[in-house]
């Protein structure tokens, strides 16, 4: 995580008359830290491995407070929970191909993509602003050996 990614943190935190504490360093380091997609739970659980005083409040709080200034993304892959993507900051024009069987979420890129997304906006005389494309399918391991979920016996 660069420098400048903890500056926007901090700032973000003082536009809400809050600081920068032991608890929401370790948020800062379970969210961004990371390039995986990670639910709240996951977030909270992680934190809690870097500070055990992390309280579930503060994560939401603080995970509302990311989205809000932009350095994170809710992700709705169309599941019971919502992702949190921090990805965004580096490649913010980036897709999402989940497999059906094991869930597992793989990020692409694609100019042409992109290009097709401003061609259909302004032909619906709309200005872009952020899109989202989520694909699903048979992840390699599906595809050749019909399950790709780890079995635990
Ligand atoms: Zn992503
Ligand atoms: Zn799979």
């Amino acid at each position: 995580m660069n420098e400048s990614v903890r500056t926007k943190y901090r700032e973000a935190l003082q536009s809400q008359g809050a600081r920068m504490t032991p608890q929401r360093a370790a948020i800062l380091e379970a969210v961004l830290g990371t390039t995986e997609h990670r639910t709240a739970d996951e977030i909270l659980e992680a934190a809690q491995k870097i500070d055990p005083t992390v309280s579930r409040a503060t994560v939401y709080r603080t995970l509302t407070l990311m989205v809000e200034t932009g350095l994170l993304r809710r992700l709705d892959l169309g599941r019971d929970f919502t992702y949190f993507d921090p990805n965004y900051l580096e490649k913010p024009n980036h897709s999402h191909m989940i497999c059906l069987d094991c869930q597992k979420i793989f990020e692409f890129e694609e100019k042409e993509l992109d290009v097709c997304e401003d061609k259909i906006a302004r032909q619906l005389g709309f200005e872009r602003a952020s899109s989202f494309v989520r694909m699903e399918g048979r992840c390699q391991r599906l595809k050749k050996t019909g399950s790709c979920v780890e079995k635990t016996a």
